[in-house]
């Protein structure tokens, strides 16, 4: 008989959508229920059923609030979930917000088809009413089955507030799911815990295939690109995910502003999710490392400095058109797929003496993506935009560890782990990854499909 049985449901060779149904003793436990994210906001794939009855579903365990892991929760409950949301603190109220910010969005798509809303209003406040937390990282959870308790334990991902690696502990056997793991270190989350002894883990791959080579170098670029776009009399937009980013984005320009480094001019921050996200990451600075958590409980307000200007409403929003002067945008979405940020590269992209500084993942198929690669011109909103702007692509402030990192994340507990299955990452990426952790530590590597099943003893 084997100790769990894991169906990859999801994020099994893409980035996105992460879903993993994992059954020991009579339960059937789900990790993350994430939507599948592409050219548009939701690709059609987030429209077909789940693969196992979501009635049939005891807990849903979540490790962190982006899209791509909590995206398909409210259908999850739509269609008949009915069992116990379990995350940390900041999770819960982070994911609250993205569901009901991303519910604008996936309903303006539906409509355009001609489709039903993926989930409504009411679907969101139902998984609320589901939804327990956990107040501290290694506080245990206790899951009672038919052959005895299994403990959960969440360790600190590092990747996103409240982020957390969920390990599961039944009869005298260890599982961990990774969830996303962070760029250890970061300017504001602690450093990633790596659980011990483990039999199995399902570990992430997003940057399986490369490193941050200018990780220690991306304030200096950040500066220069500043500094070299206000001489031109240029505008800076940088596309930004509403979580993480666009508060790393505000803790750099805080600390180059308030050193001088750069002169002050008028920073946008033109995301209503990315300013009430940074007000949840102010509530919870205990979950922050302990520099910025000290300095925001001692009343410094470590996300604002001169120049900011945080545009709400959409009238505010349009505001920004009228200011000629040299000025940075910060707005969502990350990857261009949405969002405000569209507006104003329909309107800086043409623009020679702009630059548009991404800093985050592209998935494929994206307009992010797309200007990555720097073509001629890009569609926006069915418009044709020549792409004059300078573009500059900064992989060091990503959220994820990158190739040698995710490598040595797995050395504390490489002893005793038996198979390690390669996830949420493009298919290159996990492959590469998952053959370097073979050849350093030895161990059996899958890099499984979506839809695979497999017994674990
Ligand atoms: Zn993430």
């Amino acid at each position: 008989m084997s100790t769990f049985r894991v169906t990859f449901a999801g994020g099994a060779q893409m980035p996105t959508g992460s879903n993993f149904l994992i059954e020991f003793g009579g339960k059937k436990v789900l990790i993350d229920c994430g939507l599948v994210q592409g050219e548009k906001w939701s690709v059609p794939i987030n429209r077909e059923p789940f693969t196992y009855d979501p009635a049939s579903i005891d807990y849903l365990f979540i490790t962190h609030a982006h899209l791509d892991h909590v995206g398909r929760i409210p259908r999850l409950v739509r269609d008949g979930f009915k069992g116990v949301i379990v995350s940390t603190e900041p999770t819960r109220d982070m994911a609250e917000l993205i569901m009901l910010d991303s519910m604008g969005l996936l309903g303006k798509e539906a409509s355009q088809q001609g489709l039903e809303p993926l989930y409504e209003e009411r679907d969101v406040f139902q998984a609320m009413h589901l939804w327990n937390t956990i107040l501290t990282y290694q506080e245990p959870y206790i899951v009672t089955t038919d052959q005895g308790e299994a403990v959960i334990t969440f360790y600190d991902a590092g990747h996103i507030l409240g982020s957390a690696i969920i390990e599961i502990a039944y009869k005298g056997k260890k599982i961990a799911f990774t969830g996303d793991l962070g760029n250890t270190p970061s300017p504001l989350m602690r450093d990633t815990v790596t659980p011990s002894n483990l039999d199995y883990i399902v570990m992430e791959s997003v940057y399986g295939d490369r490193n941050h080579k200018d990780k220690d170098k991306r304030i200096e670029i950040v500066k220069e690109v500043i500094t070299s776009t206000i001489t031109k009399g240029g505008t800076v937009l940088i596309p930004a995910f509403s979580i993480e980013r666009t508060q790393e984005m505000l803790l750099a320009f805080n600390e180059l502003v308030e050193s001088k480094q750069i002169p002050e001019i008028p920073v946008y921050l033109d995301s209503p999710l990315g300013i009430n996200i940074t007000k949840i990451y102010k509530k919870h600075e205990k979950w922050l490392n302990n520099d910025v958590g000290n300095a925001i409980k001692s009343g410094d307000d470590v996300f604002a400095f001169k120049g900011l200007v945080q545009t709400l409403t959409p009238d505010e929003s349009k505001a920004i058109n009228n200011d000629t002067r040299p000025k940075v945008i910060i707005a969502g979405s990350g990857m261009s797929n949405g969002g405000r940020i569209l507006h104003h590269e329909a309107r800086y992209l043409s623009d020679p003496r702009s630059a548009i500084v991404i800093v985050g993942y592209q998935s494929v198929g994206t307009l992010g993506r797309k200007i990555v690669d720097e073509p001629k011109d890009v569609i926006i909103h069915g418009q044709v935009v020549p792409l004059r702007a300078r573009v500059v692509n900064i992989h060091g402030f990503s959220a994820h560890k990158d190739s040698d990192h995710l490598v040595s994340f797995l050395e504390p507990t490489a002893t005793t782990l038996k198979k390690v299955f390669v996830v949420l990452g493009e298919p290159k990426s996990a492959y590469y990854l998952g053959q370097r952790i073979h050849e350093t530590y030895g161990l059996p590597i899958a890099v499984p499909e979506k839809g695979d099943v497999v017994e674990l003893e």
